[in-house]
């Protein structure tokens, strides 16, 4: 997220600034690209990592001829200092660089009896002390108290090295974060978390049931039927899912209330009938139907006899947004710099391409392709263009994805890294995110599919997307298949009517992106006609160059509603991808 700029900018007083083209005041004059203003002096001067041009891990101010982050020999910026290891810093601390700080730091904590780091514990050292922001890790070791015991436990063999050793420490997200990191060094043998923590779960929910035949039958069900499942649907390369895991921990704390709910009115399990069972599912919240997968185990058991079990059909869940509500949230995701640049991305696949929260957080980098012809996501076994303006986002996301800068993602093959060690970015948050734009995230996947449909059928869309019409027709039949849509956002050329749309000139140049993109969104929409977003691409001041792609229905025309034009997303986006530690 870019940092927060406060003021105004007063193209009165300030020239604009080489790097964003604003007029804000000034940060440093003799930069080789020339006056930066003081918001991307900040940026640049505490950026840090490996150098685009000579590959050295240090500070990187400058930017070079492709406008990827380099250091100050390679860009030419001037140095604050020289740390006592060689490198030539913008920023540090007392006159020494971040990764002395925090080599220091980690010796300091790791190690054990003799002074020196044991060698099991070297890696993690390693880890740490190669970070790509530091500063994140001096931090953090400064800050986390459980981090630093655990770590001095562990180096003086107070704590063994082990799974349960740490679980024994707590389950809070600190230890989870270090339980993460020593995987990842290999300190420790990989395990699935999730199934770890339900187990956890599960072992002290059946600790507190009271009735000991209940936590019996209770047990039972837990191991041969609730674990084998999560087992079954639980590898190395895909760990246990957030849904199967909330499922079998409601499954699970459900059938504990049915039975003690059986047991007042004085029944066991053997004794249900089917009036309570009736009762029980007639009487409270629709949650009571996880009972169900129970109920069902326990008759497979022979326990429960006589009993015909209901089919529950799941429910329709969140009516759709309305179109004002989803036109509302299309343009914050769009235009609002305040948000995670990764969030607009994911959110955009989500409102405008009708795609699966669950799937866009599990995206790899090796599943998107940018060249200068097209940027291009692979999502099922198609390759599908991905249309401006989300193409612009994700090209200057590519250039600094979030939480790789820590020890935690050196390498991660995720296009959207979480915070924990090898893991990709939660699909919750982007859905706390959609909601808290007023969009619930199914309801918009189904939103943004009705609109496809209604702008063009399957098979129309078939030729767009240089598939069969049979596959577009597959795709509309399934929830992969939102993709189809594409079609409906074909570019097509500039056209008169888009000269007339009252675009306020903000010109605002993208420094290492040599195009400009004006985004214009109408609304409230013209009497009579539907709502509509309209995506122009191109140099602000040369009409010549410019595309436009409507994103949704047809190109806007000019002459009603109030139009708003905003910048693309800001292109110095690391401060999104301090990692939280
Ligand atoms: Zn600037
Ligand atoms: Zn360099
Ligand atoms: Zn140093």
């Amino acid at each position: 997220m870019p940092r927060a700029r406060r003021r105004q900018p007063d193209p009165a007083r300030f020239p604009p600034c080489a790097r964003c083209g604003q007029c804000y005041p000034g940060g440093a004059d003799n930069w080789p690209e020339g006056r930066v203003c003081k918001y991307c002096y900040l940026q640049a001067r505490l950026r840090t990592g490996a150098c685009a041009e000579c590959g050295a891990l240090t500070s990187l101010p400058g930017l070079n001829a492709s406008g990827q982050p380099a250091c100050t020999r390679c860009s030419g910026i001037p140095a604050r200092f020289r740390c006592g290891c060689g490198r030539e810093v913008t920023a540090g601390e007392r006159g020494r660089c971040w990764w002395c700080v925090l080599a220091e730091l980690v010796t300091d904590v790791l190690a054990g009896p003799g002074g020196k780091v044991p060698t099991h514990l070297r890696p993690l050292a390693e880890g740490l002390g190669s970070m790509r922001r530091p500063q994140s890790g001096v931090v953090w070791l400064r800050r986390s108290v459980t981090a630093r015991t655990i770590l001095q436990d562990l180096a003086h063999g107070r704590l063994p090295c082990s799974h349960a050793a740490l679980d024994a420490a707590g389950a809070n997200r600190a230890v989870e974060y270090l339980r993460c990191l020593l995987v990842r060094y290999g300190v420790l043998p990989s395990r699935d978390r999730r199934l770890a923590d339900f187990q956890r779960w599960a072992a002290a929910k059946l600790d507190g049931i009271g009735d000991a035949g209940h936590r019996q039958l209770l047990e039972r069900f837990l191991r041969w039927y609730l674990l084998r499942h999560l087992r079954s649907g639980s590898t190395t390369a895909t760990p246990l899912g957030h849904g199967p895991y909330q499922r079998a921990k409601q499954r699970l704390t459900v059938a504990a209330a049915f039975l003690a709910w059986l047991a007042s009115r004085g029944h066991q399990l053997g004794e249900c009938t089917q009036h309570d069972l009736d009762s029980w599912l007639a009487a409270g919240p629709s949650t009571r139907q996880h009972a169900l997968t129970f109920l069902s185990w326990a008759r497979r058991q022979r326990i429960l006899r006589g009993i015909e079990l209901p089919v529950i059909h799941t429910e329709a869940g969140a009516p759709p947004p309305a179109p004002e509500a989803r036109l509302a949230a299309i343009r914050r995701l769009l235009l609002d710099d305040t948000l995670a640049l990764e969030d607009r991305i994911a959110g955009c696949l989500v409102v405008l391409y009708g795609q699966q929260t669950s799937r866009i957080a599990a995206l790899r980098i090796s599943e998107v392709s940018c060249t200068d012809a097209a940027t291009r996501l692979k999502l099922g076994a198609d390759w599908l263009d991905v249309p401006e303006p989300v193409a612009t986002l994700l090209r200057h996301y590519l250039r600094n994805r979030g939480n790789m800068t820590t020890a935690a993602n050196p390498a991660s093959p995720w296009l959207f890294p979480g915070q924990l060690a090898g893991e990709h970015r939660s699909y919750r948050r982007l859905i706390v995110i959609l909601n808290q734009l007023g969009v619930p995230a199914r309801a918009s996947r189904l939103a943004a599919w009705h609109q496809l449909v209604r702008q063009a059928p399957p098979a129309l869309l078939a030729d767009a997307l240089g598939v069969s019409p049979d596959t577009a027709t597959r795709h509309a039949l399934f929830a992969g298949a939102d993709w189809a849509t594409y079609a409906s956002r074909r570019s097509s050329p500039a056209t008169p009517e888009y000269e007339a749309l009252p675009v306020e000139r903000d010109h605002h140049a993208c420094g290492p992106c040599p195009g400009r993109l004006t985004v214009a969104l109408c609304s409230p929409p013209p009497a009579g006609e539907d709502h509509r977003v309209a995506v122009v691409v191109g140099d602000v001041d040369d009409p010549g160059s410019r595309v436009d792609r409507g994103i949704e229905g047809q190109p806007a025309r000019g002459g009603g509603g109030q139009h708003v034009v905003g910048p693309p997303a800001d292109h110095q986006q690391e401060a999104a991808s301090d990692a939280q530690w």
